[in-house]
């Protein structure tokens, strides 16, 4: 069975002392969730460890870093390799988020590499796919997103690609309080099961759980997460208020 998922980006918000409080309020609500359902935190790098641990008698809650490096190891100051998330128990970890991709100039080539470094190191890539407003307006969306997938995830091998978690987040989207319509992610969500069937093989393409990210609330998650290839979702600002997040898991239900 797919897994569906509630994946929370808390981007680069909150002091330890706010990330372990909203972690407790949120972990209060005591939802429990089925083998198939994961709730994970992707939270700034200070906070793994911490939150690690506050989710160590949790199976279904896990832990994500929002980014790290490329290379195994060696002189990149201030950068954060795939190995070190692995030993510290860190499982996943996003890779190709808009904003890495905007402010960072982060390449589809460069993301390539993250990707592998991250099975190399048992780290899972929730990898981030998704076209700006005027690609959308442009009505090239398809293409656009599946050049990103081509460039980014078809070089793995399919028992890799198998395990990777994919997020469509349309750039218009994210953090502008405009989220896409169900039929816009459903028909996004059914593409890119097509162009990863064409590659990979249906079995892989159906293993892989598309989460939808893009101003998803408490009160539209329900809905969203009703499309039959949408498989959850990657929440930022709903997923920075305890009662809104609590929703959004809830939601997977
Ligand atoms: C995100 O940053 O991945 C995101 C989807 O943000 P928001 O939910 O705030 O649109």
């Amino acid at each position: 069975m797919r897994k569906q998922i509630a994946a929370a980006n808390w981007k680069m918000n909150l002091s330890f002392q706010q990330a372990e409080k909203l972690l407790d309020e949120i972990l209060a609500a005591d939802i429990s969730l089925a083998n198939h359902q994961l709730a994970i935190f992707a939270v700034p790098f200070p906070y793994l460890l911490m939150t690690r641990s506050e989710l160590e008698e949790m199976p279904q809650y896990k832990v994500a870093a929002q980014n790290c490096h490329q290379k195994k190891s060696g002189a990149f100051t201030g950068e954060v390799a795939a190995e070190m998330l692995h030993s510290i128990g860190v499982q996943y970890c996003i890779i190709g988020h808009s904003e890495r991709r905007e402010y960072f100039s982060e390449s589809n080539i460069q993301l390539a590499e993250k990707v592998n470094i991250c099975f190399e190191n048992y780290v899972t890539p929730i990898f981030c796919c998704g076209e700006p407003l005027a690609v959308r307006e442009a009505g090239n969306q398809n293409s656009f997103v599946e050049n990103q997938l081509k460039e980014s995830l078809f070089h793995l091998p399919a028992a890799k690609a198998k395990e990777l978690i994919i997020a469509y987040e349309p750039i218009w989207a994210i953090g502008t309080g405009k989220t896409a319509t169900t039929e816009q992610a459903q028909e996004m969500h059914a593409h890119l099961r097509n162009v990863l069937a064409a590659h990979f093989g249906n079995d892989v393409a159906n293993e892989i759980p598309i989460l939808y990210g893009g101003s998803v609330k408490a009160a539209n998650a329900k809905e969203i997460f009703a499309c039959d290839d949408v498989d959850g979702g990657l929440v930022g600002g709903a997923s920075l208020v305890a009662a809104d997040f609590v929703e959004i898991i809830k939601a997977l239900q």
